[in-house]
């Protein structure tokens, strides 16, 4: 595994390359992460995984200070699994001295969910990925779904460009109890860690309620805050279900097509710490 700090130094690596597999990360790998490298070796005769806390998609400050960093273990995890590269630039040599003065927006697609509650969020997202691609020159690169509405903006990025870029969307890796993993499951204390469950628990009793019968959509988004909430030290900031592709908000599932999947997303503070996920739901 070869691990590159600078631009120029990928730029020349890249010219021996033909296809090649982009894991974009923001570093303190776990098992989602992982599994999306694996998937990128798989697809990609060569896999780079890339680690750069961008600090241009944290809206607040402090969550960009709390968060965790720890490189050599990621970098030995990194080379367990058979990575071949991982793009590793400091902030200064990513970003330059100077604040970039593109601005990339996709209000369509951003004006909820996320988009609504980080502003300036995915201006930041956009960007990142915009100069990753532009310096990594992938051919595929791969996003978990656990960031969905980032996995759809970065997609529709590409087909609005002419990008030759085939953007992946993977299932979203998850602790046995359900909680999607992250790196902010970390700063979870031992009580919270158990609260935190209660998110993805409060969907699949959605999941189950629609199921049943139950197409009401507000019945459903109160039961799942209602199951959020049981936990003393949630806060929920969300709870919406909306179209996979176009990411509009739903309020009604009833005249949707049988075959159809849509979305249900839920965004809650755990003990201070912001969580995010999600489940696609079959109808
Ligand atoms: P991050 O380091 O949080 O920016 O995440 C880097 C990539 O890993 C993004 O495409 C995320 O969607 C993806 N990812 C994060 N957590 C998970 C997970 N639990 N399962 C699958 N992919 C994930």
């Amino acid at each position: 595994m070869q691990i590159v700090r600078t631009i120029d130094e990928w730029k020349s690596i890249r010219k021996g390359i033909s296809d090649l597999a982009l894991i974009p990360t923001m570093g303190y790998l776990h098992e989602g992460h992982l599994s999306l490298a694996k998937e990128g070796k798989s697809k990609a005769k060569t896999s780079v995984v890339s680690i750069f806390v961008n600090p241009l998609q944290f809206n607040d400050p402090k969550d960009f200070e709390k968060y965790p960093v720890n490189e050599e273990r990621d970098l030995e995890l990194l080379k367990s699994i058979g990575t071949d590269f991982v793009f590793i630039p400091t902030k200064e040599e990513f970003l330059g001295k100077d604040k970039p003065q593109l601005k990339l927006q996709m209000p369509g697609l951003t004006g909820e969910l996320e988009g609504k509650f980080r502003p300036g969020h995915f201006e930041g997202v956009l960007f990142i990925v915009a100069k990753l691609f532009s310096v990594i020159q992938p051919t595929i690169a791969l996003f978990g779904k656990k960031d969905y509405q980032q996995f759809r903006v970065v997609r529709q990025m590409c087909t609005d460009l002419a990008w030759s870029i085939d953007v992946i969307g993977s299932p979203t890796v998850r602790e046995t109890d359900g909680l999607a993993m992250s790196s902010r499951n970390a700063r979870l204390g031992e009580k919270a860690r158990e609260q935190a469950t209660l998110g993805f628990r409060g969907m699949k009793i959605a999941e189950k309620a629609l199921h049943d019968g139950n197409t009401d959509v507000e019945d459903l988004k109160e039961i799942v805050k209602d199951v959020i909430e049981s936990g003393t030290l949630n806060r929920c900031e969300y709870v919406e279900f909306a179209h996979h592709e176009s990411l509009s908000l739903l309020t009604n599932l009833k005249d949707l097509a049988n075959t159809e999947e849509v979305l249900l997303l839920i965004s809650f503070y755990c003990d201070e710490v912001r969580l995010i996920d999600n489940i696609q739901i079959q109808l």
